[in-house]
């Protein structure tokens, strides 16, 4: 069962008279294709039970839509949904024995006995526990409870499985054995499952897709690798990774990165104008141990474990108390050793936006412009509107600020496209642009008329970055 969901949204009221509302889920949309294990991860409060109380039918959306294949299930009654739901705490009825758990949906739906019992046999073999089906609950432990609840979720032979944290009361032992039979279970039925949790090593090990959330908001949708390999912004990087990654206040100036003086890291393609203030992220393994390596750190200790040693240390660029580096441990570091020399693996420094904390990927694209009358003109066409004052400005827009829009404001002269991953990279040409040609970086789900070679396009005002044409100086 393929599940699509779109700008799907959920606001509750305000429970006190003058309070806000919460956005629990903002304009959600996503694909699952049939057969996947997809986990929502994010912190708590993020929205991820919500999202999949709304996929059950226990909770209904604001707006937006929820289909089942090609059936619009929105406003479904939650039992004819064809879902199994698993909660955190089991749920399971104290009086009755295992068996009797398993069997209780079929009873609900009237199926025979002798059905019944084989159908509850069949589910039980599946989550292994077909030698307990005597027993009650309090007989069972967490691990045994849980595969109960599994099991009396399957036997429905339901459409879609959704899981809410249900690892979370196991303890880590079991927690770890426990999720890989999610995984088995869910290989061997091909039930399209939606997996909820907050832990980041749970969902990185299990998911095929993941959905990371943040305040009711998706941030990056993908495979877990991927994800880690390539984060959309500060929030992701800072989410994903044991230990997690390193994070320093830096400069970007002229395409050189550097934190607390040193220039760590060179990417060239970039101007003055790309020049701003910024958080760069060093994952711990991508640090290589070198005496002329241009990143110092101050080492407090070293940790052996295993095929790896991890260095903790401290610098004062960093937002965290300690800097955690993981290196080879055959690397031969000098013995007591109080500050230690680095060289950066390119691929494992990413570089976010001090503002805003986008991930800063390719150069910006600069235009001449004006403001005029509280708008921000680019070839005559407003594209945003500003409180700044009339004056010539040059206008950056990053790559990722491009809306394709038949209405929109900005007319781009496309020579190129090409997708990669969940993305369309489009290179174009405008009149006004500053730079050789305009790169953007575009949603893979955008329908693109067909050999069009003029494409209009909405600028999303966050991505809009200008700059006095006159000193070239940032306007804020
Ligand atoms: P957790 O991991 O703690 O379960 P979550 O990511 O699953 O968190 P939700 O339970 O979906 O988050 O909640 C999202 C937001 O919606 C939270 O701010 C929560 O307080 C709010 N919320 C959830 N249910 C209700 C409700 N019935 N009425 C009002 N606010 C709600």
């Amino acid at each position: 069962m393929r599940i699509t969901i779109q700008h799907l949204t959920k606001i509750f009221p305000s429970r006190s008279k003058g309070g806000k509302a919460v956005h629990a889920v903002e304009d959600m949309s996503i694909e699952i294709p049939s057969g996947e294990l997809v986990g929502l991860l994010g912190p708590s409060g993020c929205g991820k039970s919500t999202t999949l109380f709304m996929l059950s039918g226990l909770e209904s959306p604001s707006s937006g839509k929820i289909l089942f294949d090609d059936q619009d299930v929105t406003t479904l009654a939650a039992e004819k949904r064809g879902v199994g739901l698993v909660f955190q705490n089991y749920a399971l009825y104290p009086h009755m024995t295992v068996e009797q758990n398993i069997r209780f949906p079929l009873d609900n739906m009237r199926i025979k006995k002798e059905e019944g019992n084989a159908r509850a046999l069949d589910a039980a073999r599946l989550v292994q526990i077909e030698d307990l089906m005597a027993r009650k609950p309090h007989e069972l432990s967490g691990g045994q409870q849980q595969r109960v609840a599994i099991a009396r979720a399957l036997v429905k032979m339901p459409n879609v499985l959704l899981l809410d944290e249900p690892l979370s009361n196991l303890d880590a032992r079991l927690r770890l054995q426990t999720r890989e039979e999610i995984k088995r279970i869910q290989r061997t039925t091909g039930i399209t499952t939606v997996f909820v949790t907050h832990d980041q090593e749970e969902a990185m090990s299990i998911c095929d897709t993941m959905v990371v959330m943040k305040l009711g908001v998706v941030q990056q949708i993908g495979a877990p690798q991927a994800i880690y390999d390539d984060p959309n912004n500060l929030f992701v990087a800072n989410f994903l990774g044991t230990p997690p990654i390193n994070i320093f206040k830096g400069k970007f100036e002229n395409g050189k990165v550097s934190v607390g003086g040193e220039v760590i890291a060179e990417l060239p393609g970039y101007s003055s104008f790309d020049n701003c203030d910024v958080f760069v992220g060093i994952r711990p393994e991508g640090f290589v141990y070198r005496p002329d390596g241009a990143f110092t750190l101050h080492v407090d200790h070293i940790e052996v474990m295993g095929r790896d040693k991890s260095i903790v240390a401290t610098h004062e660029s960093s937002t965290k108390p300690t800097v955690r580096c993981i290196i080879d441990s055959d690397v031969v570091l000098p013995e007591d050793a109080t500050e230690l020399k680095f060289r950066i693996k390119p691929n494992k420094l990413f570089l976010f936006g001090a503002i805003g904390e986008d991930r800063i990927r390719y150069p910006l694209n600069v235009f001449e412009g004006k403001i005029e009358g509280g708008k921000v003109t680019v070839g005559g066409e407003a594209i945003a509107e500003t409180e700044l004052s009339d004056r010539e400005v040059y206008v950056g827009i990053s790559p990722e600020g491009f809306v394709c829009d038949e209405n929109g404001a900005l007319p781009l002269k496309v020579s190129r496209t090409e997708t990669k991953g969940k993305n369309i990279f489009l290179r174009a040409s405008h009149t006004s642009c500053k730079t050789a040609s305009v790169r953007c970086v575009i949603g893979g789900d955008t329908a693109l008329p067909e050999g069009a070679s003029e494409l209009r396009f909405n600028v999303k005002p966050h991505k809009i970055v200008l700059f006095d044409a006159e000193t070239e100086e940032r306007l804020k």
